[in-house]
């Protein structure tokens, strides 16, 4: 029985220990609470968070239904490494990578393997230590150096590629993009793919500003390197957005399995694959090209059920809720959820290139996400980074951020549409963006810049 009474819960809300003082940040609390009082903490002190539906600077789920909620509800105790114990939702994470090789157009979907994870960025782990032990394997059969590999990709990767390289000592050799060349479009690999090259690889969907590279492009220039120093260099395509956007609005853009080049493909399955976050799928277009030391086994229904995986235990219920998605939506129900983001990327794209003050790095027309940069010579008294704080007193948040290597001195502002930012609510975004750009266009002198950051990292 309580013989505090100041904890009790007849004590007005705001007045008991917790909310009437100060909690201590980094000690953990002596005394038990009740659990409305330690709710109401939580629930006040996140209060401070931003709404994440005006977030227009993430790529990650903010928006699922009522019916998926209760999907969430339901499987929050699932386990994914738990196979024996949860054979059911395994059953369902292969249903679901099988359903996404299809969606890539797999010649053969039996043939491939696949797995969910955590996110992209497991993903992609996963992805390059493939590449990293077949490239391994290839040298020591020939007798040759495997103490140096190297992986090549566009100076705009997502930072997860970074960390591969880092974590597993890969030695990274970045594409600069330019504004002649806005993605990795093969041009530079001749100078940069040698024997230790132990893949290339395409984003779909860069981060900085939403566009594809050109996967088929970068393949033939692989061909043509193959076809004059028989190196035979894989891709991977980093898919964290795109490749959940492609097959629905780009169905004849040739990216995918149909590339025989691209040995493996990973994508984010909440980004637009449309499920809250962590979730994530990596697909390999033949089982070989997964080799098998990077495989261990769990215990599965009596017997063992291959995994590879960087993480242990991991919750199943966003594998679960993917699966409620595809069955929720099929394949027309995500081209039309698509089509509406890019609808709305459109109309902003077009409403900002209308403003004097900026112009243009693409419009939306890859995935539903757009960049701009402000018109060389238009002002010296502000930047995208006050147009950044100024629609952040409104609510929203629409990063400004410098471009990557060789093109830093450009900075540039994105928008990142998903479902969820409706056509209504986009032309309130657009009408706040002209005041804010009339309100700094009127100054008459210049705005400090002192402090000034980017409101993204990649
Ligand atoms: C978001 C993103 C990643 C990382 O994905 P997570 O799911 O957040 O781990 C990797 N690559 C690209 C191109 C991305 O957009």
């Amino acid at each position: 029985m309580s013989t505090r009474p100041a904890d009790g819960a007849l004590t007005p809300q705001f007045t008991r220990p917790g909310e009437a003082t100060i909690t201590s940040r980094h000690v953990m609390p002596r005394q038990e609470s009740l659990p409305e009082t330690a709710r109401q903490i939580v629930e006040d002190e996140t209060m401070l968070d931003g709404n994440s539906r005006l977030n227009l600077a993430t790529f990650v789920g903010t928006w699922m239904d009522d019916a998926a909620k209760q999907v969430y509800q339901s499987s929050f105790d699932k386990n994914m490494i738990d196979k024996d114990e949860y054979p059911q939702t395994a059953a369902i994470e292969d249903r679901c990578w099988h359903m996404l090789a299809n969606l890539w157009n797999a010649p053969d979907a039996e043939e491939t393997i696949g797995t969910s994870t955590i996110g992209s960025s497991e993903a992609c782990m996963l992805g390059g230590l493939a590449l990293k032990r077949r490239w391994q394997k290839g040298r020591r059969i020939a007798g040759a150096d495997a103490s140096r590999p190297n992986l090549v990709m566009s100076s705009a990767v997502q930072v997860c590629w970074e960390k591969f390289c880092n974590y597993f000592d890969v030695e990274p050799r970045f594409v600069p993009i330019t504004i002649e060349h806005r993605v990795l479009d093969g041009h530079h690999l001749p100078e940069l793919v040698d024997e230790n090259t132990i893949g290339v690889v395409a984003i779909m969907g860069v981060t900085y500003t939403g566009m594809y590279e050109a996967v088929a492009e970068i393949a033939r220039a692989l061909d043509e390197i193959q076809a004059s120093s028989g190196l035979d260099i894989p891709i991977h395509v980093d898919g964290a957005s795109g490749a959940m956007i492609a097959p629905f609005l780009q169905p004849d853009l040739l990216w995918d399995f149909r590339v025989e080049r691209v040995h493996s493909i990973s994508t984010s399955g909440h980004k637009y694959g449309l499920v809250y976050p962590g979730l994530g799928w990596v697909v390999w277009r033949r089982r070989e090209w997964l080799p098998e030391d990077l495989i261990f086994d769990v215990s599965y229904l009596g017997g063992t059920m291959p995994t590879f995986a960087l993480n242990f235990s991991r919750p199943g219920a966003q594998v679960l809720l993917q699966y409620y998605m595809f069955l929720r939506l099929g394949f027309e129900g995500y081209r039309a959820v698509h089509q509406s983001a890019q609808d709305v990327a459109r109309f902003l794209s077009a409403g900002i290139a209308k403003l004097d003050a900026f112009e243009l790095w693409n419009d939306g027309s890859d995935i539903p996400v757009f960049a701009w940069y402000l018109r060389h010579g238009h002002t010296s008294n502000w930047n995208l980074y006050h147009l950044q704080d100024r629609l952040r007193q409104r609510g929203w948040l629409v990063p400004a951020y410098p471009m990557p290597e060789a093109l830093t001195g450009l900075t540039v502002q994105r928008i990142v549409v998903r479902n969820g930012l409706s056509m209504d609510l986009a032309a309130e975004l657009l009408a706040d963006i002209e005041t804010e750009t009339a309100y700094l266009d009127a100054l008459t002198s210049p705005m400090p810049t002192e402090g000034q950051r980017p409101g993204f990292h990649h």
